[in-house]
């Protein structure tokens, strides 16, 4: 994932993590109900039955981040004493919901609640123009609790146009309606919706692509084709040891001047992108996520997916339009990285998290390509996603099996000047 609303969230989610192994044992928080969706007012409404358990002992009340753009139609459940919704949050875009419980909750302890909720949405809904709803995650169309702890989540969405369908990229279909499982609200895919949306597959070499698109042929094509370069190059430099054959692209059809986020979902092998299909380099950073996707994302570890992935799309555009090019991005991020301190020694959330990651990082990394040459270096990158290298610690360790201490210790010192 590239810069989305939810890296404005991560300071919370820290401390929910850790929640979360403690709580291992508990059965999760259940959500189920429905979404309707309606296209022509741009309206939302929803009804939920939450099965809660709490965490730890003592709980009275819980919150939600839940969009401004709707009413609180109805709360109830035997065990709830009240709820409050504030839209008036100066850190965050979102209202809270906080529900009061009439007694604490020990640790285990379930109770059951409805929620409904309706309005008019001013996210997620580009009717007129691109017959396109996209019910992102950032959005908090759908409620996500604000101590970010997972859930179970199974949501029926319906959208009462029959000309739109839901996009069902696990199994390459339309669909209506759409059954939507994930463990938490904040890590389902977009719910998406269009009217003519095609599932279209592109094959070569025994790799596959699927571009899922209401755009014309002649973009579909291109993308396609340009996917399956990205895909063959990746496969046989970084991801050489550890091949990937198939990926899906949901490409919406605005502009990203109206919604730029890019979603790499990993584990679904699905890639949702906005953008001017001739801006294809953003596309390679995304689809070698499939290789970089394990640094701590809290941490200034994920400058191991971060730089690396930022690095592999510099590779590619070496690769397809030559070194000048290439050298003119290096320059630049020469040019930024003076002013930007150590890589490693720095706050995640701190001012300069995006240069470092994906300035500075790919910098180092195009400095010790030059150190090492390109084949040593491919070696490396190879061999970093062969061993699901997770730290930088283990990645100065395969550094250093395929050159020696000295490098080690001179990269090491990089990242922490
Ligand atoms: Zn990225």
């Amino acid at each position: 994932m590239k810069k989305g609303l939810l890296l404005f969230l991560f300071p919370l989610l820290v401390f929910s993590v850790f929640d979360g192994y403690c709580q291992s044992i508990n059965e999760p928080t259940t959500v189920k109900g429905n979404l309707y969706l309606g296209v022509a007012e741009s309206h939302v409404k929803s009804n939920l039955k939450y099965e809660y358990v709490a965490i730890e002992d003592g709980i009275s009340e819980i919150s939600f981040y839940l969009t401004n753009d709707v009413e609180v139609d109805e709360l109830h459940g035997e065990g709830i004493k009240g709820y409050s919704f504030n839209k008036d949050n100066a850190q965050i875009p979102f209202g809270i919901l906080t529900v009061d419980f009439k007694e604490q909750l020990e640790k285990g302890q379930k109770i059951r609640f409805t929620l409904s909720y309706s309005g008019t949405s001013s996210k997620g809904f580009w009717g007129q123009t691109y017959k396109w709803i996209d019910i992102d995650p950032d959005f908090m169309i759908l409620p996500a609790f604000t101590d970010h702890h997972t859930f179970d989540y199974e949501i029926i969405a319906k959208v009462d146009d029959p000309d739109y369908k839901f996009v069902d990229a696990k199994n390459q279909q339309m669909t209506s309606p759409l059954n939507v499982k994930a463990p938490s609200a904040n890590y389902f895919a977009s719910i998406v919706a269009g009217s003519k949306i095609n599932f279209n597959q592109f094959t070569e070499d025994g790799y596959t692509v699927n571009i899922i698109s209401n755009k014309p042929d002649s973009v579909v094509n291109y993308l396609g084709y340009k996917n399956l370069e990205i895909l063959k190059f990746f496969n046989s430099t970084i991801g050489g040891k550890k091949k990937v054959n198939s990926f899906s692209v949901l490409y919406r059809p605005m502009p990203d001047s109206i919604f730029r986020t890019i979603r790499n979902l990993t584990n679904d092998r699905l890639i949702m992108f906005t953008n001017n299909h001739d801006h294809i380099h953003t596309l390679a950073h995304e689809i070698s996520h499939f290789w970089w996707n394990r640094g701590n994302d809290f941490t200034m570890e994920k400058w191991l997916n971060e730089s690396y992935a930022q690095y592999s799309e510099l590779l590619y555009v070496r690769h397809t339009e030559g070194l000048e090019k290439f050298q003119q991005e290096i320059s630049y991020l020469g040019k930024v990285s003076q002013k930007l301190p150590a890589l490693l020694k720095s706050d995640r959330f701190g001012k300069n998290w995006s240069d470092l990651l994906y300035i500075k990082g790919p910098y180092l990394l195009y400095q010790l390509e030059e150190f090492l040459g390109k084949e040593k270096f491919m070696q490396l990158l190879s061999n970093l996603n062969e061993k699901e290298v997770s730290n930088t610690e283990e990645m100065l360790c395969e550094l250093e099996k395929i050159s020696n201490s000295e490098i080690r210790d001179m990269f090491y010192q990089k990242l922490m000047e």
